[in-house]
C-alpha cells in the first residue's frame, strides 16, 4: 500500500517494503540446495506511478436547432386551423423510451457506467431503501455517488405520476398547454421536460434519430422550398389552408406558403408534404 489519493499525481512515491518477494524467492532456493544470491535487505524504497488522469466529465449533448423536416406541414400548425388537428404518437419513441423509463426506475443492483466521467469502475454502493427507493452506486475515478436516474430526466422528478401518461405526447405536435391540461400540471413544467428528454435522448441514441421524433411544444420552423414565382429555394411560411368560393379548405387539402422572397403565395397538396 502507498499514500495514493484523489490529489495523487505520479511520480516517485515512497513506500515500506513489508514483503520483498525476491528475497523470499533466494531463500526458497536456499531451502531447496540450489544457488542463491545474497540480497541485501530493503526498508524503504519508491514506487513510480503514472500520472492520474482527471476523470473526463461526461458533457450534456447540445440540442441543435430545430429543422423543418420534423414537423408534419400537411397537418394543421395552429390552434386556429379550418382542418382537423391530427395528433400523431410515434409509438416507436414511446416504447423506447419506455424500456429506457423501466430500466432507470428499476431495482437492480448490478452498477452503469458513471454518469459524470464515464468509467466502468464503479460499485454497488446502497440497494433500494425507504430515503432513496433506487440502488445507489460510487464511482472508483471520480468517486461520485449516482443511482440510475442521475442524469437522466427522472432525476429529482417530482411528478412521476404523470411521467408514464407524458411520453405517448412527446411525439405529438400540440401546444404545451393542451398537454400540461391533460396532465394536470403546468405549460412551464411541460416545455422544462421535453428538454430534458430530448437531451436524455441524444445520450441514450446519439444518432439523433430518436430526438428528432419529440415534436410537443417545439416550433416550427419555415421550411425550403421551391418557390414557383421567383423560381429560388426560399424559405416559405406556412399560410393557413387553399380554400375556394366553393370548396372548404378540408375538401381542397392543398397548404399555402407565402415565399419569403417575394411575398408570393403557392398551395401544395398535403399528401405531398
Ligand atoms: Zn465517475
Ligand atoms: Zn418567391
Amino acid at each position: 500500500m502507498w499514500p495514493l489519493d484523489a490529489a495523487t499525481t505520479g511520480g516517485d512515491i515512497p513506500v515500506i517494503v513489508a514483503n520483498d518477494l525476491a528475497l523470499n524467492a533466494a531463500e526458497r532456493r536456499r531451502r531447496a540446495g540450489l544457488d542463491a544470491p545474497d540480497l541485501p535487505r530493503v526498508e524503504s524504497a519508491s514506487v513510480r506511478t503514472q500520472p492520474r488522469k482527471a476523470p473526463v466529465p461526461v458533457p450534456t449533448p447540445l440540442l441543435s436547432a430545430l429543422d423543418a423536416e420534423r414537423f408534419d406541414f400537411g397537418g394543421p400548425l395552429r390552434h386556429t386551423s379550418p382542418l382537423p388537428r391530427r395528433h400523431v404518437e410515434d409509438k416507436e419513441l414511446t416504447r423506447f423510451l419506455k424500456s429506457h423509463v423501466d430500466r432507470t426506475l428499476s431495482d437492480n443492483v448490478e452498477p452503469p457506467p458513471c454518469p459524470h466521467c464515464g468509467s466502468d469502475n464503479t460499485r454497488l454502493a446502497s440497494t433500494k431503501r425507504a430515503r432513496s427507493p433506487l440502488p445507489q452506486f460510487q464511482c472508483r475515478v471520480c468517486a461520485r455517488l449516482y443511482s440510475r436516474a442521475t442524469r437522466t430526466p427522472l432525476a429529482k422528478m417530482l411528478r412521476k405520476d404523470i411521467l408514464y401518461a407524458f411520453l405517448p405526447l412527446l411525439s405529438q405536435h400540440r401546444p404545451l398547454a393542451h398537454a400540461a391540461e391533460e396532465l394536470g400540471t403546468t405549460p412551464e413544467i411541460v416545455k422544462a421536460w421535453v428538454r430534458r428528454f430530448r437531451e436524455w435522448l441524444l445520450l441514450l441514441d446519439p444518432t439523433g434519430n430518436f430526438e428528432r421524433r419529440v415534436r410537443l411544444g417545439l416550433k416550427a420552423p419555415r421550411p425550403l422550398m421551391d418557390c414557383p414565382h421567383c423560381l429560388k429555394q426560399v424559405e416559405a411560411r406556412p399560410h393557413g389552408f387553399k380554400r375556394t368560393r366553393k370548396r372548404t379548405a378540408a375538401e381542397l387539402k392543398r397548404r399555402l406558403f407565402r415565399c419569403t422572397g417575394c411575398n408570393g403565395f403557392f398551395d401544395i397538396s398535403i399528401d405531398a408534404l
